[in-house]
């Protein structure tokens, strides 16, 4: 697909019920294999909550291992970071969020009384029931709970809706114990909550999340560089998990959309089928958020600078997405159909560092004298390759399943195994298939894994 910086699908554009029954698709997949289900579905469900299955965690944990490994493991300028969900409240207050985090909430006065973000509607009716809408209200998208058993608002206490402010207040700590200097990040994964009002399009839009965020703090006059700097080495990233290009694009703020404290954002967008949106953001917040928790606080949180001998505070830089974000595109991304031999495939082009198994071993049959070898050549790939195994139904299924959650290799083990000592690898994408003696396999599973471009195993 061309890049096109104008194509927000439109109601009633041609592909758009093309992408509609894309979204639906993938929603399945993902069910139906174990990759997403819906929170505490027993009871019906939770609105805009999720859990994630076997394959799931498998493909979360690779995008989450692959973030933390470039932006901190790989660079010595990045600091890692852990902190509590529940913070003193005062961060909320000094941040801006008890004020100012909230969306124009409008109801529906009509037939169907639903709720809506004034900001995202096209017209001042109702979208379900074309019913008039009231004067927009704030709502604060923090979830409120309390510490310790009296419930009052002295004891009332957050769930923090964004990971950010954590690396703010820690500021300090970071910077006596780790002897970094100017310019240094500071990066931290973990859930967020947001009582978002019109939450939906799958797990887009969630109201628990897991946000990989990096604060990187740089002398003031170095912000607009270094913002160049994340913006390419972000998208770069996402390239490299095996996302094309042509679906994505940069979409810088305008004036009026940016947040107060913020001297520009460009937002990486994807082609959702749902039309552009966020996939992750990229701020300059300035000295804004250091600044007010100086105020606030008290405490100086200024930076020393050897070089002058006076004390800054430095401005930053944040590049922030989340997990969810990155799973939705991911999936929609490599989801494909295809005819092969006058029959109906799905194949999941997962690139094969985020694929949750990179390779699967297959006995033809369940005899023991093809099992057992099996099972020892799944053993021994395991402790390098993310391995599958599978001795249930026809070798035909196994494919399909192994196709469909976006296995690159399958390594199946046949009669001829028993006499020349060797297994056929199937290649995902291509399917042709090799024959390489047992002894031999783990090797070229590799080479062909760490070889092979997006699309391409
Ligand atoms: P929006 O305008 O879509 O409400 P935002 O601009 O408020 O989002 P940020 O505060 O910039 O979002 O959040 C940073 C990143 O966190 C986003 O780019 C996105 O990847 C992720 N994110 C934000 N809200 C959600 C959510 N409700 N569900 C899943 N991911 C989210």
């Amino acid at each position: 697909m061309p890049a096109d910086t104008t194509a927000t699908p439109q109601p009633g554009d041609p592909g758009e019920a093309e992408d509609r029954a894309r979204l639906e698709s993938v929603t399945s997949l993902a069910k139906r294999r174990g990759f997403v289900f819906q929170s505490s579905e027993i009871y019906g469900g939770l609105n805009a909550v999720w859990d994630y299955g076997p394959l799931g965690v498998r493909l979360r944990r690779n995008v989450r291992d692959s973030w933390w490994r470039r932006v901190v493991d790989l660079r010595e300028d990045v600091e890692g970071l852990e902190c509590s969900i529940l913070m003193n409240p005062q961060v909320w207050v000094a941040s801006g969020h008890v004020d100012t985090f909230a969306d124009p909430l409008v109801d529906c006065l009509g037939a169907c009384h639903m709720r809506w973000r004034a900001d995202q509607l096209a017209s001042d009716r109702c979208p379900n029931c074309g019913g008039p809408l009231s004067p927009p209200r704030q709502f604060n998208l923090m979830f409120r709970t309390f510490v310790g058993p009296v419930e009052d608002a002295s004891a009332t206490v957050y769930l923090r809706p964004e990971t950010a402010q954590g690396m703010f207040v820690n500021f300090r700590n970071v910077l006596q114990t780790s002897r970094q200097r100017l310019p240094f990040g500071i990066a931290q994964i973990g859930r967020s909550f947001r009582n978002e009002i019109s939450p939906g399009n799958f797990i887009f839009r969630c109201r628990e999340f897991e946000q990989m965020e990096m604060e990187w703090f740089c002398a003031p006059g170095e912000d607009e560089e270094w913002f160049r700097y994340w913006c390419d080495d972000q998208r770069e990233w996402i390239r490299q998990l095996g996302v094309r290009d042509a679906n994505l694009r940069m979409r810088p703020h305008t004036p009026q959309e940016l947040a107060h404290y913020a001297r520009a954002a460009t937002d990486i967008e994807y082609r959702f089928p749902f039309g552009w949106g966020e996939l992750e953001g990229i701020a300059r917040r300035g000295d804004y958020d250091l600044r007010r928790h100086q105020e606030v606080s008290g405490k100086d949180l200024t930076y020393p600078d050897p070089a002058t001998g006076g004390h800054t505070l430095p401005v930053v830089v944040e590049p922030a997405v989340s997990l969810e974000r990155l799973v939705i595109t991911l999936l929609l991304d490599a989801y494909q159909e295809e005819e092969v031999r006058g029959e109906r495939r799905v194949v999941l082009r997962l690139a094969p560092q985020v694929a949750p198994y990179q390779v699967a071993v297959l006995p033809l049959s369940k005899r023991p004298e093809l099992v057992e070898p099996a099972r020892r050549l799944a053993a021994d790939l395991r402790r390098q390759l993310a391995t599958d195994y599978d001795e249930t139904q026809s070798i035909g299924r196994r494919y399909r399943r192994q196709d469909e959650i976006g296995t690159p290799l399958c390594v199946t083990l046949d009669f001829d195994t028993l006499s020349d000592g060797a297994a056929t690898i199937r290649g995902r994408d291509t399917m042709d298939q090799v024959r390489v003696g047992l002894e031999r396999i783990g090797d070229a599973c590799r080479d062909r894994l760490t070889g092979a471009s997006v699309g391409g195993v």
